[in-house]
């Protein structure tokens, strides 16, 4: 039920953190999974990705899992859909679908500035709507089930203080919103859309936030009964999850993946 034989994947953001972990978790089950991401130096999430795609055994007999590496920009509405066009001819197939890319910019409400503002929004609320139509497109079109999920944040819920987080808290609570209303739309289709809530994970997001606010770290480890921020490679369960059988009757939900956290 937690195999993915054949599947195609598509994951944005894929290229490190919490994106990437998901990406190695699909295609160790098995699926193809094109990771799109902002052109890169290579780094350690691209050299990651580079030494599993080594070690993977050849996709003859579609049995075994592949990673791919794709340039695209989650906001380029037009460039997003070309690219889930471009892998579902190629593969004749698309399944699932991670809207996965993020950014995080903290300032205080009142002196948030607009074009900041504007482009938090747009990856991370227009980039979230453009991938998900990408992939849902190709689904429909190949008249397949799909499974499209939303990454979220408990801070799509919750507000903290000290943090600064106007923007990001506002576009994490409009992906809760578009999971449940693109859910009601495409579930006569076939298609699943759900959303994940991962609490504090450590990351190069989380890590440059901290760079400049050390004494966070501790207050945020607090803050759930686990007593430490959450690791990137524990989202590959629930993401795995989500993708797969194992989860045929769950649209339209929420899954918090927050260590228990209580501000
Ligand atoms: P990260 O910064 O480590 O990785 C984000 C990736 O998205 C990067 O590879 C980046 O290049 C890519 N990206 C950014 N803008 C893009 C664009 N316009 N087009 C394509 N790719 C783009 O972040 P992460 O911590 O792995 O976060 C991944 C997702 O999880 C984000 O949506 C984030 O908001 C969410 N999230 C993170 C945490 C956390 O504590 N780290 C908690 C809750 C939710």
């Amino acid at each position: 039920q937690f195999t993915l034989p054949n599947h195609v994947a598509l994951v944005t953001g894929g290229h490190r953190g919490i994106g990437l972990e998901m990406a190695l978790a699909l295609a160790e089950a098995g699926a193809t999974v094109y990771c799109v991401d902002l052109p890169k130096h290579p780094d350690e999430g691209w050299l990651k990705v580079q030494a599993f795609a080594a070690q993977l055994p050849s996709l003859e007999g579609g049995s075994k899992g592949r990673l791919e590496y794709v340039c695209g920009d989650v906001t380029d509405q037009a460039g997003m859909w070309k690219i889930a066009e471009d892998i579902a001819a190629k593969e004749g197939r698309l399944d699932v679908c991670v809207a996965n890319a993020g950014i995080l910019r903290g300032a205080e409400c009142l002196e948030y500035p607009g074009e900041e503002f504007k482009k938090l929004i747009d990856v991370n609320v227009n980039g979230v709507l453009f991938s998900a139509q990408a992939a849902g497109r190709q689904m429909q079109r190949f008249g397949r089930k799909g499974s499209i999920i939303l990454i979220a944040s408990m801070s799509g819920s919750i507000a903290n203080q000290k943090q600064h987080w106007v923007a990001y808290n506002t576009s994490k609570s409009a992906v809760l919103q578009m999971g449940r209303s693109m859910a009601c739309e495409l579930g006569a289709k076939g298609i699943r859309v759900n959303t994940i809530s991962p609490g504090y994970i450590y990351t190069q997001m989380t890590r440059d936030f901290l760079d400049t606010r050390p004494h966070l770290m501790a207050e945020w480890s607090s803050q759930n009964p686990i007593g430490r921020l959450g690791r990137p490679d524990e989202l590959r369960g629930v993401v795995l999850w989500l993708a797969s059988e194992a989860s045929t009757f769950c649209t339209g939900s929420d899954i918090i993946v927050d260590g228990g956290h209580r501000a």
